[in-house]
């Protein structure tokens, strides 16, 4: 089933989004896309999954309901969490531990060490995702988005996606050399994640990173991402929080080209970043 292509106006402008976070309440977005070979492959081929990182992480929550519908045992490994932290009842963390997530915290000083030790001695039924999704077995779900992407024969000639790693944007831009492929950094600089999307493949030429006119700090709340979330909440169509804001600010400064924005999901971690912004008093 191919996710379906909304069109809004924002800002006196059209876009087009094509509705990956329409795909399942947890598994959605790009993280169903990176996980595809994963979720295409037989349960009995593995019993483990192991990953690690943050307690807001979407990779974390769609590898969760991933686990749960494979019977596959999942084990995250993070940093030490606060008690706040620990007992929320809403939330990604809150809703993968519901989903049968095993949490384990690894004590600041070795969590280094024991992250580069978690492919040692691993049993062939054990798989270990890094942080974010970030592998090569991505590639063949954002080739079956390309093929939607195709099959769908829009009129645009632009694409655009945000970046954490890079590994979602890389892979479309390279899956479809004939359009251009949008995308800015959420995670650290320009330079950054050219760093990162270079461990991966060679950065194709039809990518194209979008600089934010400010420095944002990850998963912060800021006043202009609340509004431009608003704006497109208005127009129809719910975008995360941490991710979307900065690069619709960048399509809107930068370009002016119709544009298929490819939805890259997160929708489920508003609730916890929304209290962050009424705590903020933004709200
Ligand atoms: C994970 C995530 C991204 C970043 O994807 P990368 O492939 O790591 O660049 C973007 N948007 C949302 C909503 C995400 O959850």
């Amino acid at each position: 089933m191919n996710s379906p292509i909304s069109k809004i106006d924002l800002e006196g402008r059209v876009f087009y989004v094509k509705r990956d976070d329409l795909i399942d309440p947890f598994l959605a977005g790009n993280k169903y896309r990176k996980l595809y070979t994963l979720l295409q492959t037989l349960s009995d081929q593995f019993n483990k999954i192991i990953s690690y990182g943050g307690t807001q992480s979407n990779a974390m929550l769609a590898i969760a309901a991933m686990c749960k519908n494979k019977g596959w045992e999942f084990i995250y490994y993070t940093k030490p969490l606060s008690d706040a932290q620990k007992n929320e009842k809403s939330g990604n963390f809150y809703h993968a531990k519901s989903l049968g997530m095993l949490h384990v915290e690894i004590e600041q000083q070795f969590y280094k060490d024991f992250i580069a030790s978690l492919r040692f001695n691993l049993d062939e039924k054990t798989f270990v995702i890094d942080q974010g999704g970030a592998v090569e077995e991505a590639r063949l779900g954002l080739e079956v988005l390309a093929e939607e992407i195709r099959a769908q024969n829009l009129h645009v000639k632009s694409l655009a996606t945000p970046s954490g790693t890079g590994t979602t944007a890389l892979y479309l831009a390279l899956s479809l050399p004939e359009y251009r492929v949008y995308t800015t950094p959420c995670v650290g600089d320009v330079d950054y994640l050219r760093e990162q999307m270079s461990a991966l493949h060679e950065i194709p030429k039809n990518l194209t990173i979008l600089e934010p006119q400010k420095k944002y700090h990850f998963a912060k709340p800021y006043r202009e991402f609340l509004e431009i979330q608003q704006k497109l909440l208005s127009a129809g169509v719910e975008f995360d929080l941490i991710y979307a804001p900065s690069l619709w600010k960048c399509l809107i400064e930068q370009t002016n080209e119709e544009t298929l924005y490819i939805h890259s999901g997160g929708v489920s971690g508003n609730e916890s970043m929304m209290r962050r912004y009424a705590q903020k008093g933004f709200r």
